[in-house]
This record gives structure tokens, C-alpha cells and sequence, in this order.
């Protein structure tokens, strides 16, 4: 032995590190990201006395992001953190199945080297319930755009209300409704997307009647299908709808995310080999 050991000197330098994972969404009402309040962005002087958020800048107390980040950061002493997800769903919509993959960017690391599946497990304790997550991965910076720019196909189940009594044959033309739908943007994101007829394939892989005008719909789509408005029409917008197969108003009670059909994972697909269809004309 050559004398006492030497304790490395304090580190002062920041790193970025980038942990890959999935997460499980098993509460309503939690959105994947910050949600800041759009009349007053959360900007820390606009915030007080903004009237659409009583001066808490956000409209929910946290999200997949907050739940995280709150235990991570700290834990890596790091000073910000960003979350990138393979897309999002709405934040009444659950996230079920094997998850949806995202690269959570740590910016400013001092303390890079954590045990991370303490720190998950940690992360799931703190969330009570809200959310579940896959072992983080450490990954390079570029798995941030291979999730933007992926596309997969999606499993959805949705409980759905009936405006009206379903005639038999319609219900088992709709139960077994394969092929391409069109959808104009939904009226509810019109104001934020261009308004454009995009064509969709999707594949109804269950249809059930749960009591008297209530409906279990389970369906496999491509990505960017709007399925709330496949279920409504959304007033036209959407044809053919699950409305105008089965003849009656419907509506879109309860949605889940049932599986993200990623590289790997198992399951029914709708996609042609090489996706991406191009945009319908309307
Ligand atoms: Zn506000």
C-alpha cells in the first residue's frame, strides 16, 4: 500500500446527462408536462393577480414532469431539467401498458453518478400512485429526436355513451369497422393546428355494450388519430365516425392509452410498412 488514500477533490463541474425511460399515467387530470396557465404564461411578476390561476401560475399542482423532476433534480444537484416525450396524451387520458418512452434532460448534473434505481423507486414513493416508470436508461442526446420523430401506432380503450338504442347489425358492422378514416383538425385544437383532412387507418378490435347506452370500444390506430373525435364525429369532421357507423350520438366518456406499439412491443398494427401516409385532400 502506498499510504492513506487521497479523497478525489470536490467537483465543481456541471454536466448534462440524458435518462431514458417510460412512464405509466394511472390518474386522470395529471398532464404529461408543466402546465402553465396560458393568460399569464407562470411569469413570475404577470402571475400576480392573473385571475385564471390566482396567482399560481399553472393549472394543476403537478404533472409527469413536476413528479420527477421534484425527486431528480435535487438528487443530482442539478439546476434544470427538461422532459421530452414520444408525443403526449390528453391529460384526462391514462397511460397504460408498457408506457410512453421519454428522454428526461438533466442540465447542470454536479452529482451525475446516482444510483438510479433507488432514485426511481424513490420518484414512484413520492407519486403516490400517479405514475409508474420503466429502469432509467443513461442515453445520448440524439434519442431525444428518434422519439420526436417516430411514429407508432397506438391501442385505445374508451368508455363510450350512447345518445340512443343500437340496432344490432350496426353494432356488429361497427365491431368489426376496419380502414382509413379522414379527420379535419378537431374543433377543440383548431384554434392551435392548421385545419387540414388527414387520413388515418384504424381498426375497431372491440365493441361492446356495458349497459344500457354505455359502450367498451377498443381500438388500433396510427399515430395522430384523433379518437375522441372518431368516437363524436366531431360534428362532421371526422368520417366515418363510430356515430355514423352505429346511427347514434356518441360520446367519448372515458379514454386510456392501452399500448404504445413501439419497436419491440407486441400487438396488432394498422400502419403500412412505411407509415406516414401523406395528407388527404379534402
Ligand atoms: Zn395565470
Amino acid at each position: 500500500m502506498s499510504g492513506p488514500a487521497v479523497p478525489p477533490p470536490a467537483s465543481t463541474a456541471r454536466t448534462d446527462l440524458w435518462l431514458e425511460s417510460r412512464y405509466r399515467k394511472l390518474r386522470r387530470g395529471l398532464p404529461q408536462t408543466v402546465f402553465y396557465c396560458p393568460a399569464c404564461k407562470g411569469h413570475r411578476r404577470r402571475r400576480q393577480g392573473c385571475e385564471q390561476c390566482g396567482g399560481f401560475g399553472k393549472l394543476t399542482r403537478e404533472s409527469v414532469q413536476e413528479l420527477i423532476g421534484r425527486r431528480l433534480l435535487p438528487a443530482m444537484r442539478a439546476r434544470q431539467g427538461r422532459f421530452h416525450g414520444a408525443g403526449r396524451e390528453d391529460v384526462d387520458v391514462l397511460m397504460l401498458g408498457r408506457g410512453r418512452p421519454f428522454v428526461f434532460e438533466v442540465i447542470g448534473a454536479k452529482q451525475p453518478d446516482v444510483d438510479l434505481e433507488a432514485l426511481r423507486a424513490d420518484i414512484e414513493a413520492r407519486a403516490e400512485g400517479q405514475i409508474e416508470l420503466a429502469p432509467f436508461v443513461r442515453v445520448g442526446r440524439q434519442r431525444i429526436a428518434y422519439w420526436k420523430e417516430a411514429h407508432f401506432d397506438k391501442i385505445y380503450r374508451a368508455d363510450v355513451a350512447a345518445g340512443g338504442a343500437v340496432a344490432p347489425e350496426r353494432l356488429r358492422a361497427a365491431a368489426a369497422f376496419a380502414g382509413a378514416i379522414v379527420q379535419r383538425t378537431p374543433q377543440r385544437v383548431a384554434h392551435r393546428r392548421a385545419d387540414l383532412g388527414r387520413e388515418r387507418a384504424l381498426r375497431v378490435l372491440e365493441l361492446q355494450p356495458r349497459g344500457e347506452l354505455a359502450l367498451e370500444l377498443r381500438v388500433v390506430c396510427q399515430h395522430g388519430t384523433y379518437v375522441k373525435e372518431w368516437i363524436s364525429g366531431d360534428g362532421g369532421r371526422t368520417e366515418p365516425s363510430l356515430a355514423a357507423l352505429l346511427g347514434v350520438p356518441c360520446r367519448c366518456v372515458a379514454l386510456d392509452v392501452e399500448e404504445i406499439l413501439t419497436d419491440g412491443v407486441a400487438g396488432p398494427r394498422v400502419s403500412p410498412p412505411d407509415a406516414a401516409l401523406p395528407p388527404a385532400e379534402t
